[in-house]
């Protein structure tokens, strides 16, 4: 891999990782609907509420059952599990500030 090919994929995962859906942790970046502005995917806010009444724990449940279909690697798995609690919509209820 090139320098340049490297430093493009490091700005990519950077851009992924600053933007979040504050619910789900996908990178909206991925979300053919994602409104601008929103903190939000489509598919965990419609715009005016939460699609889906849940707790940490039930995203959490969520997040794994997709991230195995994908067959993601244990590390990534592990990560998502810890990175949801420190999105702004579990933040509270998991203790963060
Ligand atoms: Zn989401």
């Amino acid at each position: 891999m090139s320098f340049k090919a490297l430093a493009a994929a490091l700005k990519k995962q950077w851009i992924a990782e600053r933007t979040r859906c504050q619910s789900c942790g996908m990178p909206v970046i991925y979300d053919k609907k994602y409104r601008a502005g929103s903190d939000y995917c489509s598919y965990c806010h419609d715009g005016n509420s939460f699609v889906k009444d849940m707790r940490l724990a039930d995203m959490r449940a969520r997040v794994k059952g997709l991230l195995e279909n994908r067959k993601a690697p244990a590390l990534v798995r592990f990560y998502m599990h810890w990175r949801l609690a420190t999105l702004r919509r579990w933040r509270k209820s998991a203790g963060l500030r």
